[in-house]
């Protein structure tokens, strides 16, 4: 034990002062086990790095691939420095893992993105905030305790209006679209949680997301805009490039990178946005991980988001995201997993399965990659 605490203190202070790139051989540490963790495990392997993931469940798609594994709650303290104390950087794959796991692990290995990049965007108000203050265009909102409150913000904003509780949302989750009949109790109730933040409505022609990573060195490299379209609220289709104005193009890199900087980020941010009617662009939200919209860069870019965030949290040069080919992804949601051998004979397209065993309604179990030539 105490030559375990030794080597933890040996490598924390390397760490600290000797920030250069971890060569091959290291270990990756993963918060959450998903799809996302299973292709950040993948892409870490082809590079000659070793991975580890904790996720408190057993049956979880990134455990399937990966060499050393903590199945334990984000509250088991011992098991979570454990887990720090075995790797040489950790990084997550989705938001919901609390920012304070993250802020203790940081104290004893670097994480990368910090807890600090974590702790706003888990929280839409602070998300907002955040996104408010630095001069990034948001839909207007209001912070919602109770009814009452609700009901000023709905005179204040107007209908329609999005409600959604302010943490722990996502494919829709714990969001109502609020109309001038609305009965507010109810949204209220749908919305589920004891914070919440009402939206304006945003008349978009099309939603786009941007994901920019930067390294240690603070260089960055962002992936063209692409076009998302959701289906009950969750991704169905994402179109690489979004067939967008060049003004926009520029525009939207140009926010996303503003964004990282901001954030001071290591690693990768996903930023959401809305290209409304009148052709203002609008951030709707940040996901600083690998994400859905992405899966395309596997198939038609020189460097995979996956690969790009692994050279990203191991202070590597950053890849080239330049594309070869334009792309489809197309989420394979629920059953529509059962055409898996349909889409392998189709010539051209890539199929990416998650290795999940039952198909529920609104489950991702997996995603197809159509190329095209570039245009
Ligand atoms: P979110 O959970 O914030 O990503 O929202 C899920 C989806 O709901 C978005 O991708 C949009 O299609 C829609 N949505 C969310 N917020 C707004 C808004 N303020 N105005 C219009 N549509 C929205």
């Amino acid at each position: 034990m105490t030559d375990e605490k030794t080597a933890t203190q040996e490598k924390t202070t390397a760490a600290a002062i000797r920030p250069g790139p971890l060569p091959p051989g290291s270990r990756i540490g993963i918060l959450g086990g998903g799809q996302l963790g299973r292709m950040i495990v993948l892409a870490a392997a082809r590079l000659g790095y070793r991975a580890h993931v904790f996720c408190p469940s057993s049956d979880e798609p990134a455990l399937q691939v990966v060499e050393a594994r903590t199945v334990a709650s984000y509250d088991d303290w011992a098991a979570i420095d454990a887990f720090a104390d075995a790797v040489d950087v950790v990084t997550f794959e989705f938001e919901n893992v609390p920012s304070t796991v993250v802020e203790r692990i940081g104290a004893r290995v670097p994480t990368r993105p910090g807890w600090k990049t974590l702790h706003i965007a888990q929280n839409r108000l602070r998300e907002k905030d955040f996104l408010r203050g630095i001069g990034v265009p948001t839909a207007d909102y209001r912070e919602i305790t109770g009814i009452d409150g609700l009901q000023r913000a709905i005179r204040d904003l107007g209908t329609p209006a999005v409600f959604k509780s302010a943490a722990y949302g996502y494919d829709g989750k714990g969001q109502v679209l609020i109309k001038s009949d609305t009965d507010l109790r109810e949204a209220w109730a749908t919305m589920g949680a004891e914070l919440g933040i009402l939206e304006t409505f945003v008349d978009f022609e099309t939603e786009i997301s941007v994901i920019v990573a930067r390294g240690l060195d603070g260089r960055m490299a962002a992936y063209d805009p692409v076009e998302n379209w959701h289906a009950n609220h969750i991704l169905d289709t994402t179109i690489a490039p979004a067939r967008i104005a060049s003004r926009l193009t520029m525009q939207a890199e140009a926010m996303a990178r503003h964004i990282a900087e901001a954030l001071e980020l290591v690693g990768l941010v996903a930023v959401e946005m809305f290209v409304a009617r009148d052709g203002r662009l609008i951030v709707n939200e940040l996901a600083p991980r690998p994400h859905n919209s992405g899966h395309w860069t596997i198939d038609a870019c020189v460097t995979s988001q996956f690969e790009q965030i692994v050279r990203a949290v191991c202070g590597l040069p950053l890849g080239a995201t330049e594309r070869h080919s334009d792309a489809t992804m197309k989420n394979l949601i629920g059953d529509e997993v059962a055409d898996w051998l349909k889409i392998l004979s189709e010539p051209g397209a890539k199929l990416h399965l998650y290795g999940k065993a039952h198909a529920r309604p609104g489950r991702k179990m997996g995603h197809v990659t159509r190329l095209t030539p570039k245009r």
